[in-house]
């Protein structure tokens, strides 16, 4: 049969003169997403992706799942194709829908016609089908008000689709559309998910992670990499960097006030952050951090730690409650992973009383035994990256 799949693009249709950027960035995403389910012919018209199998060994199952995850869209559904023809539709209907108008307590079709030259209204096309599909099951009654399933019928240029009720797709724009950023990705709860949340909004993320051997374990640094595994169905493929941060961390508790171990530790994080924004073209720095939940989470605190850097730090998680992060992390599906028991650097030598006053001034003067430029480009250079392709497993 002709099962192809439907996808409804999201904001992409309010975008004007840029749309055919936004939509060209789509059409790559899903491309690139349906490589392992099979051959398939991607392209768009009136705000539709259509996804066609190019032959009978593609796995629209699998392909249909993938979609789900794909920023920039807003429902997706599987649907056939038929000739625009009342009768052919409403076959088509009877054949393709069969199994869930048996099971269905009452039923409407709906018509969207987008080829005005098509003989019938959409009132018409609807009320024919329906009646067709009435004789065919007449133990549903047609109900136009509350309906338990709902019949959809498109008449477009090309064809005429038959399909059942959209699913919510995953919304947001499309990765790569807006630029890219670095995000601050630990192991935590917050850290996935306000990665998930400016991915969502079309950013191709560069995750980093600051890895403080021995004091932190490498099943740390596996729990980070899984995390990051598993935001690649949403974000597509990452290069993760894992920057060493014992030394930074050392000096930070040999030379520095003790009060100020976690600012200052926050700044070298920063500053590393910025560093590779630069050198790999990103436009932002982003974090899971979150109004008041600690010490270093104030407004003083952020305004302390991001003083270092050039670019903006975006924290979509700063007015939520911790209730809220997790809903989101249980339904992206990393809050397994990062409720693992694993350490954080941040919990390696945690000041008794972290300053809950912080000023640029009293940080820099706290930090100034320290080689900071040294010690970020030993940080750099020591980097290293690990790729990450959407569907890997570990
Ligand atoms: P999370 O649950 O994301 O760890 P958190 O509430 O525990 O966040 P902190 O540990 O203070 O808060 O960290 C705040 C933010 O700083 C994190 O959300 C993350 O963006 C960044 N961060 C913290 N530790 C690391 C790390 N080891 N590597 C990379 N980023 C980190
Ligand atoms: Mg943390």
């Amino acid at each position: 049969m002709n099962d192809m799949i439907l996808l409804k693009q999201g904001e992409i249709v309010l975008k004007g003169l840029n749309r055919r950027r936004f939509e060209q960035c789509l059409i790559n995403n899903v491309t690139r997403r349906l490589k392992p389910y099979g051959q398939f012919r991607v392209y768009a018209i009136q705000s539709t992706v259509y996804i066609e199998p190019q032959n009978d060994s593609c796995d629209m199952d699998g392909a249909f799942d993938a979609m789900k995850a794909v920023f920039g869209i807003v429902a997706l559904s599987r649907a056939v194709a038929c000739e625009k023809d009342a009768d052919a539709i409403a076959k088509k209907a009877i054949e393709y829908l069969g199994d869930a108008m048996a099971a269905a307590k009452s039923f409407k079709v709906e018509t969207r016609r987008s080829d005005k030259a098509f003989p019938m209204t959409s009132i018409q096309l609807s009320q024919y089908v329906g009646g067709e599909l009435n004789e065919a099951f007449p133990h549903v009654p047609v109900d136009v008000h509350t309906p338990d399933f709902v019949v959809h019928v498109e008449v477009r240029d090309l064809a005429a689709y038959v399909h059942s009720r959209p699913v919510p797709g995953a919304g947001g724009m499309p990765v790569g559309c807006n630029g890219r950023a670095v995000t601050l990705l630990s192991g935590g709860i917050d850290s996935p998910v306000s990665s998930y949340m400016i991915a969502k909004r079309g950013v191709r993320l560069i995750p980093v992670h600051f890895f403080s051997f021995p004091y932190t374990s490498e099943a740390a640094k596996e729990k980070v990499i899984e995390l990051a595994q598993t935001l690649t169905d949403y974000c597509g493929r990452m290069r993760l960097c894992i920057v060493p941060f014992t030394h930074i961390q050392e000096e930070i508790r040999d030379h520095c006030p003790e009060e100020y171990f976690t600012i200052i530790m926050r700044r070298f994080m920063m500053r590393i952050a910025d560093r590779i924004a630069a050198d790999n073209d990103c436009d932002a720095i982003v974090t899971g951090e979150n109004l008041g939940q600690v010490a270093s989470q104030t407004m003083r605190a952020m305004a302390v730690t991001e003083s270092v850097t050039n670019v903006p730090v975006l924290r979509p998680l700063v007015g939520f409650d911790k209730e809220e992060i997790i809903r989101t992390a249980r339904k992206i599906g990393t809050f397994e992973t990062s409720i693992l028991p694993y350490e954080d650097c941040c919990t390696v030598f945690t000041p008794r009383h972290p300053e809950l006053r912080p000023t640029v001034a009293h940080a820099e003067e706290a930090e100034s035994a320290l080689d900071i430029d040294a010690l970020v480009e030993e940080a750099i250079r020591g980097m290293e990256h690990i790729k990450l392709k959407v569907g890997d497993s570990l």
